[in-house]
């Protein structure tokens, strides 16, 4: 009820039914026994229905199994679509519990109260004659035949409690909307692909205009293109940080060189690195600490920002900590940093007092 109040016992209402809504409810429930049944067919005859939902968006089937393989995800979607297209009478007829009990090709909840008279729902067979591949005690809403449900698909298939697992999936217009949705969704992944590597093969087309079974085949090719690429990405990414991790060794192994030589027989080495940035200043000191046996300062900043790194040998941290030199400097180019005594690393924003925290730190060594 919408508005106003509630009918009285004997008074007459009108009821009307809201055909698109109540359609797709028929076919996301008819497909749901199609489901149960080739479950069983597929994955195991013990695949109890612990629930479902059926809505118009979509529907959900829980039951006790162990994880289904990719494959078996595969082939249940495919038998449910086979029997979509075979057109197939879906048919219900009553009968005494009595009988439908005996009879083992009727799925039924045992253990649930059902009345005298059960309502058995088949799909398949011969209309009513209870010959059908899916038989189930059903009081729901069903399709007359069964491509009336359209284009079925799994959506989802994941774990809901230990031993439960649960399938999400679509039919008709809702498959067509999981299917422009989902073209959307490969569409934003691929350009984030993109813009990591500009020259990734492009993405196989979708097209909006076509027939729900065919835009579900372009998902599908789209998803095999999409994960071929994502690994190539990903290796080619993994090769160029190698490559530029070798560059910045043998960058800080030059400058750490050249430090040595003009550090030489100096209490402490303290300097500018230019154009450097925390990575490679961390590279330098760890090359330059194998030369040199003093405390090292370095400071370097790339586009305004400002990196500091200090290190004091293991037998000098009682007397300098680089923790305390990071504390005492970082604040001085609008930065903060932190480490341990041996090692510590900071950052900050303002370039133009590097010179300042270098002559700090040197007044920090020579105190
Ligand atoms: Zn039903």
């Amino acid at each position: 009820i919408k508005e106003g109040r509630a009918p009285e016992p004997g008074e007459a209402v009108r009821i009307s039914v809201d055909v698109d809504r109540r359609s797709a409810i028929q076919r996301h429930h008819t497909v749901t026994h199609l489901l149960h049944w080739a479950l069983h067919e597929i994955v195991s005859r013990d695949a109890a229905q612990k629930g479902s939902y059926v809505g118009p968006d979509k529907l959900t089937f829980d039951f006790i199994c162990a994880a289904l393989t990719p494959q078996q995800k595969r082939d249940v979607e495919k038998l449910v679509n086979e029997k979509i297209a075979e057109n197939a009478p879906v048919s219900w007829t009553e009968i005494p519990y009595a009988e439908a009990r005996k009879r083992k090709g009727i799925q039924q909840f045992f253990g649930e109260k059902y009345g005298d008279t059960v309502r058995v729902v088949q799909i398949g067979g011969e209309s009513k004659a209870l010959d059908g591949y899916s038989m189930e005690l059903c009081g729901g809403t069903h399709v007359r035949s069964t491509s009336e449900i359209g284009s079925f698909r799994i959506v989802k298939e994941e774990a809901i409690a230990a031993g439960i697992r649960r399938i999400e999936a679509v039919a008709g217009d809702a498959a067509r909307d999981w299917a422009q949705q989902e073209a959307t969704k490969q569409q934003e992944r691929f350009d984030a692909l993109a813009r990591k590597k500009s020259d990734i093969a492009t993405l196989p087309a979708f097209s909006n205009e076509d027939e729900t079974a065919e835009m579900l085949k372009q998902i599908d090719v789209r998803a095999a293109h999409l994960e071929k690429v994502d690994v190539d990405v990903r290796e080619w990414e993994k090769k160029n940080a190698k490559a530029s991790d070798a560059r910045i060794k043998s960058r800080a192994a030059e400058i750490a060189k050249e430090l040595a030589a003009s550090c030489a027989g100096k209490d402490f080495c303290v300097t500018e690195v230019p154009n450097a940035d925390g990575k490679l200043l961390g590279a330098v000191a760890d090359a330059l600490k194998t030369k040199f046996k003093g405390p090292i300062f370095l400071a370097g900043a790339i586009d305004g920002r400002v990196a500091l790194i200090a290190s004091v040998p293991n037998e000098m941290t009682s007397k300098f900590q680089a923790n305390k030199l990071i504390q005492e400097t970082a604040p001085i180019v609008g930065g903060k940093g932190g480490g341990r005594p041996e090692n510590a690393q900071g950052v900050g924003t303002d370039a133009s007092k590097i010179d300042q925290a270098l002559d700090r730190a040197k007044k920090i060594f020579t105190a």
